[in-house]
């Protein structure tokens, strides 16, 4: 059910919008990115707003990195749209 898992992450990330002082209406679209793992190569979506939090800790030439919910290795943003 791979429609259910989507919903499940994208009303988590919903509710968990609802926390800040609401950086997007709360009609918007949540927009994600794809995160690869650099030590299992498995795939992450993270909510783009979590990634742009991510950003002010960092040095403008530095890429944001999270943490491998499937083997707590770094992941870095896949880069998948030519475009950017
Ligand atoms: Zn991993």
């Amino acid at each position: 059910m791979a429609k259910n898992k989507e919903q499940d992450e994208l009303s988590k990330a919903f509710l968990e919008t609802l926390d800040e002082d609401d950086p997007f209406g709360l009609n918007e679209e949540i927009k994600v990115l794809i995160f690869k793992c650099l030590d299992c190569g498995k795939e992450d979506e993270v909510p783009e707003y979590v990634v742009e939090e991510f950003h002010f800790d960092l040095k403008e030439n530095e890429e944001v990195e999270v943490v491998c919910p499937f083997c707590n290795g770094p992941m870095r943003r896949a880069r998948k749209d030519p475009s950017e």
